[in-house]
């Protein structure tokens, strides 16, 4: 491959599913960090570390640290820098290779109302709707009323499910536009407004793309991420269930249709919301690599990961669309330092004990280790679980096992919420939609016990863990017992 060395202005499990990628094909990587961040698991998996100063935003930081490591290319994971266009256009002056798209299709994508308005011209069906350059409180107020409610408030420039509101009467219209533009203003500097008509129960089902230098594009089928919580992503699968196979090859035509449009290179994913009338409307697409790749990677059986370094380095696509397939059935979690008790507030601490799960079908990308500090000042995402089988009974089966196997103590996480939401009966049936977390919350709710004899049994059962695990009923009882003792280091 004709790319010698390549850094990662990011963090966490992104930037080691890179640094891995990396060492499987011969690329020397360089972790660009926060000065003050936590990098000692990260390091270990880079050949080389330069500090980007104080933040992972700053794009002259970033090219500087690309320049000073003699870098010829640069991933940008997701989150952070990895969807601007000026940083994508900064490496192409300064003739690094930037593992992504071409800049000018970041800045087509990044704006929710020029790529709505770009996808109506395709032909792509997009959600009914205001998507106008006119952005005068009386103009949308107008607009508002010809879409009719519910409608969603959205920032076009919005991401991570921020920003958005759901407005149900004409009389609330007024007060949602004027704190989505300062909540816009604040978040993305950008406070122009896009309105939606607000899709009830519907689901959110992604198709995968890649396309090369030369003109080729493929899609690798689709992702169901409906179990959202507060419009962002928890549990992720594919393939989506209860869709027939003509619904998901209508949506991956016009998912092809929309990257072709925009002479799309790399990877990127092209959003869409289904009514339960099944009927899809594009909702966005993210011109990079997805939190959720890892269940694309296991149906398809392909490293998403190196056919973006093989692309950006002039590749053409590894694969034809007759060679594609998608075989079985994986499921994502994403495992946060969060609290289920309690508003699912983000929590900080040092893991103090960590292990992960492991055996057929089951992978880990994790950011983090036993001894690594879970600060609030960056994302509180601690890992992703990814589990594979023939088919999604058996998937869910796996994943409700790999989750009562993983330990982590020192910091609350969501790791028992997960296991009831996957092993929850609605679940299990495949009918989802991205009301369901509120819809189950209470039945997804911790179950209150008197814990305090497991909790010392616990304790003292610290050492020989994997013996309280093999200890059939008594097992369950203790995974509730790290959750108990889930925050116990911070006292
Ligand atoms: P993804 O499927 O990759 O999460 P989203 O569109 O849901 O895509 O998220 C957009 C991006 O915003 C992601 O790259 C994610 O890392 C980032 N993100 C998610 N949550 C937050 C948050 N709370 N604050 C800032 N960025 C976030
Ligand atoms: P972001 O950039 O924050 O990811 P998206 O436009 O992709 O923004 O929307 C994020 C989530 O919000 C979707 O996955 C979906 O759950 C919800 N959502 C977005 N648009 C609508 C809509 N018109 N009706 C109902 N829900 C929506
Ligand atoms: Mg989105």
């Amino acid at each position: 491959m004709d790319l010698h060395k390549l850094i990662v202005p990011n963090r966490g499990e992104i930037a080691i599913r890179i640094a891995r990628a990396c060492r499987e094909a011969g690329i020397v990587s360089v972790l660009g960090h926060a000065e003050d961040d936590d990098i000692r698991f990260t390091r270990r998996f880079f050949d080389e570390t330069i500090s980007l100063g104080s933040s992972y935003l700053d794009v002259d930081a970033v090219i500087d640290a690309a320049r000073k490591s003699g870098a010829d290319a640069l991933h940008p994971g997701y989150g952070f820098l990895s969807e601007r266009a000026a940083l994508a256009a900064a490496c192409e002056d300064a003739g690094i290779v930037f593992v992504g798209p071409k800049s000018s299709s970041i800045a087509a994508m990044g704006s929710k109302a020029e790529s709505r308005r770009l996808m109506q011209k395709l032909g792509v069906p997009v959600v009914p709707g205001y998507d106008g350059e006119e952005q005068s409180l009386d103009a949308l107020l107008r607009e508002g009323e010809k879409v009719g409610f519910p409608l969603l408030v959205k920032a076009s420039a919005g991401g991570g499910g921020k920003g958005m509101k759901i407005v149900r009467a004409v009389s609330e219209l007024r007060a949602a536009i004027e704190s989505a533009q300062r909540e816009a203003m604040k978040a993305f500097g950008d406070d122009r407004l896009l309105l939606e008509r607000y899709i009830e129960e519907p689901r959110h089902v992604e198709f995968q793309i890649f396309g090369d230098a030369h003109g080729n594009i493929v899609h690798l089928f689709e992702r169901d991420c409906s179990l959202q919580r507060r419009h962002q992503k928890v549990v992720e699968e594919s393939p989506a269930p209860r869709y027939s196979d003509a619904l998901r090859q209508g949506m991956a035509k016009a998912a092809i249709a929309a990257a072709a449009g925009v002479e799309y290179r790399n990877a990127g994913t092209v959003e869409f919301i289904v009514t339960p009338e099944r009927e899809f409307y594009f909702l966005e697409m993210n011109t990079r690599l997805q939190v959720e790749h890892p269940v694309t990677e296991l149906v398809t059986g392909v490293d998403l990961v190196r056919a973006q370094l093989a692309i950006a380095a002039g590749e053409p696509l590894p694969w034809q669309q007759s060679e594609l397939r998608q075989r079985g059935h994986a499921i994502e979690v994403r495992v946060y330092a969060e609290d289920p008790d309690d508003r699912f507030l983000p929590q900080s601490g040092a893991i103090a004990l960590y292990s992960e799960p492991s055996g057929p079908g089951v992978r880990v990308d994790a950011g983090v280790t036993r001894g690594s500090e879970i600060g609030l000042r960056f994302d509180p995402m601690l890992a992703k679980l990814i589990c594979f089988a023939e088919d999604r009974g058996t998937c869910i089966d796996r994943m409700a096992r790999a989750l009562r196997d993983y330990v982590i103590l020192g910091t609350k996480t969501n790791v028992s919420w997960l296991r009831r939401v996957i092993t929850y009966p609605a679940f299990r049936e495949g009918l989802v939609s991205t009301r369901f977390l509120e819809e189950h919350a209470d039945s997804l709710a911790p179950q209150p016990s008197d814990l305090a004899p497991q909790i010392a049994a616990a304790i003292l059962e610290c050492g020989g863990r994997a013996a309280a695990f093999q200890s059939g009923s008594r097992a369950a009882a203790v995974q509730s017992v790290w959750d108990a003792l889930g925050g116990w280091g911070r006292r």
